[in-house]
């Protein structure tokens, strides 16, 4: 019996699972393989939702079509990898988990930041944050945001995440204390320029999105120490605020430090055309774990986008390659964006210029639905399974 394991039940290691069980049946191996996914907790979280109010959808039971489609799941932490050896260790178990293929897709975790006071901070890197900052604004809602730190909100990192916390915060405010007009916003970088990656026609939609929302935007600051109630900026000023949310950036798992061969900046794994991590013929990294070409210039980015498509080309060729058939090269040469804004509007940018194609309610309307329909599986297993194809798309 053949082993495939896959750790992480995200993006990439959800498809690559979907993906691994529709090759096997087209190689009719089925019954010669054991696919095992080891995941730190039960769900397939929808990670780029956490930044909103209501998280109820966003966690859905890994189970459900792991047990319809005969995929193991185990539920536990993994510690270390040995290559070696060809096995898995997991936090708190004596006996490694033997595999003859893996596929590291343990994803990212948002980048840690050395300051006095981060415990304090917010995020919504993962389920249990969003969560705490939930209950952190219920709370303040409760006292009737009686203080001006209690009225104001900071967050740290003007990035991507940034600009979605930020801009969902009015609504988001308002739904607890009807539109009170005397909320401080302040999105704090220590950029010169923030969406700096974005082309200058999408950079000024944003820019003009936050003066309408009344959302400051402080360039070239670093926090330097945060309390429950204040926060120190290195030019000697301080915030009086009771929310501090950092979206700092991610990091790769460091579970990827446990393998040999390169690493980018982000931690991520350099991997071959085949989504192999150079000097391992059975194992594979996909999503945020690894760092792919997707076209003959350019790297995948951290991005559900392409942690999907990367997952279903890992469990493809993670089954060839135990069954020794010929691979198949992961290549993904169209790339979007679509950041929320807010109530009513969005920004939607093609290519890796990141041209502005659709703003305002229509990129509104493609962003509810790449959320709230593209990024997650069907409800049934064999529906998911068809899904489940290395496609290459062709550029938009
Ligand atoms: C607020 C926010 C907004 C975002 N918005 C967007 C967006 O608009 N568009 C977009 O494309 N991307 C967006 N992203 C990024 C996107 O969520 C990630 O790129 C994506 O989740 C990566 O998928 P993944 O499967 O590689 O990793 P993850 O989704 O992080 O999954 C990793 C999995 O591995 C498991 N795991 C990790 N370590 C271990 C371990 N040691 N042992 C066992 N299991 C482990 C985790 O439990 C999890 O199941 C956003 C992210 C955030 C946080």
């Amino acid at each position: 019996m053949q082993k495939l394991v896959i750790i992480g039940g995200g993006f990439a290691g959800f498809w690559s699972a979907m993906s691994a069980v529709r090759q096997a049946r087209a190689l009719g191996k089925c019954d010669e393989l054991k696919i095992s996914l080891i995941s730190k907790d039960q769900y397939h979280s929808i990670r780029p939702r956490f930044y909103e109010a209501d998280l109820a959808s966003m966690r859905l039971p890994l189970i459900h079509h792991l047990t319809a489609l005969n995929v193991g799941l185990i539920v536990g932490e993994v510690s270390s990898i040995d290559p070696d050896r060809q096995r898995i260790h997991l936090t708190g178990q004596a006996e490694g988990l033997v595999y003859d293929t893996m596929i590291l897709s343990a994803g990212s975790t948002l980048k840690s930041l050395a300051i006095p006071g981060i415990e304090h901070a917010f995020n919504v890197d993962t389920f249990h944050a969003a969560t705490a900052l939930d209950r952190h604004l219920h709370r303040l809602a409760i006292t009737g945001f009686s203080t001006s730190a209690s009225r104001t909100v900071v967050v740290i990192g003007g990035g991507f995440t940034g600009l979605e916390v930020v801009t969902a915060l009015p609504q988001r405010l308002g739904a607890y204390a009807l539109n009170r007009p005397d909320f401080r916003l302040i999105l704090l970088d220590r950029c010169a320029k923030l969406a700096s990656n974005y082309s200058p026609d999408a950079r000024q939609y944003i820019a003009d999105q936050l003066a309408a929302a009344n959302i400051e935007v402080w360039v070239k600051q670093e926090a330097v120490r945060i309390e429950t109630d204040r926060l120190t900026l290195k030019s000697g000023h301080s915030i009086a605020t009771e929310t501090v949310i950092r979206t700092t950036g991610l990091e790769a798992s460091p579970l990827t430090a446990t393998l040999k061969g390169e690493r980018d900046e982000l931690g991520r794994l350099l991997v071959d055309r085949f989504l192999r991590v150079p000097g391992y013929d059975n194992i594979f990294a996909a999503g945020d774990a690894a760092k792919a070409l997707v076209d003959s210039q350019h790297y995948a980015v951290m991005s559900c986008q392409h942690a999907i498509p990367q997952g279903k080309f890992a469990g493809h060729n993670a089954i060839n390659a135990l069954f020794g058939r010929a691979l198949k090269p992961y290549s993904q040469p169209r790339y979007v964006t679509c950041l929320d804004l807010g109530t009513s509007n969005a920004l939607f940018t093609i290519d890796w210029t990141r041209n502005l194609k659709l703003s305002g309610q229509p990129a509104k309307a493609l962003k509810n639905e790449i959320v709230t329909q593209w990024i997650y599986p069907p409800a049934d297993a064999e529906e998911t399974i068809k899904l489940a194809v290395p496609e290459i798309l062709a550029p938009s």
